[in-house]
């Protein structure tokens, strides 16, 4: 019999993505918009915090194991930022573009070598609401930030993140290949064996 379990995202990728994957597995993902309930607010100041506020919110309004998944980018120079609240940089209901040119105002002066940054992807399965111990899945995807956006693919920071590993930034690397090599692959396979583990 297949297991269900509920995805706190509607987004139809990440959503095709995890599925496919779980599927070896005999798992089914159901999204949680099959779900009627209000979206939780993320107020956690780590990845983690928030990853397990939306896995909780999505177990207890399905009454099914759930996972999530909390990612953001952190630049050194800037201790971190703009961390949990990447997607809100420059305001609430910020554009890409907006928290773009915010992340270059704040990186002006600082050289190549103290650009350093990274994606950083936390993914966590709970068994139940209520469950103690969830597993976590973290990945991170090294980079440093460009002093000008290059490509137009992605979303987000892609365009100002370069890839090393690439030579490129992320937003000149097809859709396939960045789902191959990004924070969010690495914790979902972290998780994955953790899954697979049974632990
Ligand atoms: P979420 O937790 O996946 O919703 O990501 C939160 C925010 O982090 C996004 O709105 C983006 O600003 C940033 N972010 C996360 N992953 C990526 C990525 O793969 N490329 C560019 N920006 C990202």
């Amino acid at each position: 019999m297949t297991k269900k379990i509920v995805l706190a995202s509607n987004n139809a990728g990440k959503i095709r993505e995890i599925q496919s994957l779980l599927a070896e597995q005999g798992m089914e993902i159901v999204p949680q918009s099959a779900f009627v309930g209000e979206e939780v607010e993320e107020t956690g100041l780590s990845f983690v915090e928030n990853a397990i506020l939306k896995a909780r919110h999505a177990s207890r309004l399905s009454a099914l194991p759930a996972i999530a998944d909390d990612s953001g980018l952190e630049v050194d120079a800037l201790r971190g930022a703009p961390g949990v609240f990447s997607a809100r940089y420059a305001g609430p209901n910020a554009s890409d573009a907006a928290n773009n040119r915010k992340l270059l105002q704040e990186l002006a002066g600082f050289d190549e070598a103290a650009r350093g940054a990274r994606f950083h992807c936390v993914m966590v399965y709970l068994r139940h609401a209520e469950d103690p111990s969830p597993l976590i899945g973290e990945g991170v995807w090294e980079g440093r930030i460009l002093t000008e956006p290059r490509g137009n693919q992605g979303f987000g920071y892609d365009p100002l993140f370069f890839v090393p590993e690439e030579g490129c930034a992320c937003a000149e690397l097809d859709a396939e290949r960045k789902n191959r090599l990004s924070h969010r692959a690495k914790a979902l396979h972290a998780l994955l064996a953790r899954l697979a583990a049974g632990s």
